[in-house]
């Protein structure tokens, strides 16, 4: 039997980072949602006791680094299967873009291993699961918009925000969570976004609203490694998106914009700047 999961890219509304803990994680507050640009994978059983990845995309892991791979292993481990699968991922998502394409493709993992072998788990367990992956996980798993506190992996389920059209540029230059994470200075950021004004946008449903309140914490130390991303958002700015953010530790930057009329316009221009733009919406 073969089955198909897909695994949604998320953006970050919100990203505020309160303090480096004794543990060495950084307590966050992440306001996330999902957009409908996707991988798609493939699982199918096999007799044997193997997992075996495979993908089109010539630059990710295939081994025991790949997160799908990871997944699959702890879901084998934690309920003793004995059975094999063959994971085929059909990557959409753009690679280390601060998009969460990883963490998307391991939660769709354990969603769709949860099925192949009928194994009863709630969503409950398999957030628990995913959160021994990476901070990300648990939210992956189960998708919608949430707030994440911790060090991402306390969520709790908030409305979706109005519905707008999403653009998203990623330059070509790559950028290691760990690293931007690494060089922040939490106790000294200045400026912190208002969690609160952005949670009262999203329930009072308004779009201006959300546009205002974006922010994220970590543009102050990315922005400075990698100026090309500042650029890009004083592009699509210009361009007239309604609000701009970077998402995750970057360097992808998207432009919310609620009037398809513009979103042609933008599209156009930034490609004259970035091979990478993706027009997509918010999945709500
Ligand atoms: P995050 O925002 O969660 O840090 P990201 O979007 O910045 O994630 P990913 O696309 O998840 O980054 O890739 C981060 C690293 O993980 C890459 O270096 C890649 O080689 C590795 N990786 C492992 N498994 C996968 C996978 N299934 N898909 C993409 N990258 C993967």
């Amino acid at each position: 039997m073969k089955i198909y999961e897909k695994a949604p890219a998320k953006i970050n509304l919100l990203l505020d980072v309160m303090r480096k803990r004794e543990d060495g994680f950084h307590e966050v507050e992440m306001i996330m949602t999902m957009v409908d640009l996707a991988d798609r994978l493939e699982m199918e059983e096999l007799p044997r006791d193997t997992i075996i990845i495979s993908s089109q995309a010539g630059y990710i892991p295939l081994d025991e680094k790949n997160l799908a791979f990871q997944a699959a292993r702890l879901i084998k481990d934690r309920y003793n299967v004995r059975k094999g699968v063959y994971i085929h991922l059909d990557k959409k998502i753009p690679v280390a873009a601060g998009l969460a394409g990883g963490s998307s493709d391991a939660a769709a993992t354990l969603r769709g291993l949860n099925r192949l072998w009928e194994l009863g788990i709630s969503e409950e367990e398999l957030c628990t699961l995913g959160a021994e992956l990476g901070s990300d996980v648990p939210f992956c798993v189960t998708g919608g918009t949430a707030i994440a506190r911790g060090r991402g992996e306390k969520l709790e389920r908030i409305n979706n925000p109005p519905q707008c059209w999403v653009i998203l540029a990623k330059p070509p230059i790559n950028v290691s969570t760990a690293d931007v994470y690494g060089k922040l200075r939490a106790s000294e950021l200045k400026q912190h976004p208002s969690t609160a004004d952005m949670l009262s946008a999203i329930s009072s449903g308004s779009f201006g609203g959300v546009c205002t309140y974006l922010g994220n914490v970590l543009e102050t130390v990315t922005l400075q490694l990698h100026p090309e991303v500042l650029q890009l958002k004083e592009i699509m700015q210009r361009l007239g998106a309604d609000g701009v953010l970077m998402s995750g530790s970057g360097p992808t930057v998207f432009g919310l914009v609620s009037k398809e009329a513009k979103v042609s316009r933008i599209y156009n221009g930034l490609r004259g700047f970035c091979k990478e733009v993706y027009v997509v919406r918010m999945l709500t």
